[in-house]
């Protein structure tokens, strides 16, 4: 096959210990998925899980700086534990899931608060308050033969040194498999697939110049800092 122009290299994240990247095909999110960041964001505390997906070329690696992005006065940092899939399949049972993951990463799912809520309001898509450039902050992928499987331990954000998010990925109202198992249902997950698995109570705004730091008990942190609009 040939293209009419040269096609985008395909997005990928490091691995941890391995030279090879972690070809990444598409990204999921998990809304309001830990009890108490579902209150804060106004909502009871167990509704079925949802999802929106950011695309893959917004992927961003630790230790970068992101120009603050356009459009919006009310940039905001979102930890999450990032699922890394190498295998997938359609209507996976929950009891199954696991095997599917390869890996865990740091995630930070940065939101144009603004936007999505103005989006929420009028009863819009959520793409441009979630899916803009350089939204999907993900660290190296820790393989699950090196770091087991998390389902449990301490998830947290800090903002230049001030904590910010304290929670326990125990905490999420829906767990991993059963995440893997509803996402399954709506669409044949792959090889290559992300899952940001939502994000603990205490959200709230970056400013330029900040740096934000993910944390998760097992996995090295995940750094990133705030540059000037670009
Ligand atoms: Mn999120």
């Amino acid at each position: 096959m040939s293209f009419a122009f040269p096609p985008a290299p395909p997005p990928s994240v490091s691995i941890a210990g391995l030279t090879a990247h972690f070809p990444v095909r598409r990204i999921f999110c998990v809304g309001r998925n830990y009890a108490e960041h579902a209150r804060e964001m106004g909502h009871d505390d167990r509704e079925p899980p949802f999802f929106f997906s950011k695309p893959s070329d917004a992927l961003v690696e630790h230790g970068a700086t992101i120009p603050y992005p356009p459009a919006t006065a009310d940039l905001h940092y979102e930890a999450e534990l990032v699922v890394a899939l190498d295998k997938g399949g359609r209507d996976i049972a929950a009891a199954d899931a696991l095997a599917c993951i390869y890996g865990y990463a740091c995630g930070n799912d940065l939101t144009r608060r603004d936007v999505q809520g103005a989006a929420k309001k009028m009863g819009r898509p959520w793409d441009m308050g979630k899916g803009f450039d350089r939204s999907a902050v993900v660290g190296p992928i820790h393989r699950v033969a090196d770091v087991g499987h998390i389902d449990r331990g301490a998830i947290g954000l800090s903002v230049n040194g001030a904590v910010k998010q304290s929670g326990d990925i125990a905490d999420m109202i829906w767990s991993t498999p059963e995440i893997i198992a509803c996402l399954s249902g709506l669409v044949a997950l792959a090889p290559g697939d992300l899952i940001l698995t939502g994000t603990p109570a205490g959200v709230g705004a970056l400013s330029v110049g900040d740096t934000c730091v993910v944390s998760i008990a097992g996995l090295p942190d995940l750094a990133t800092t705030i540059g000037p609009s670009a």
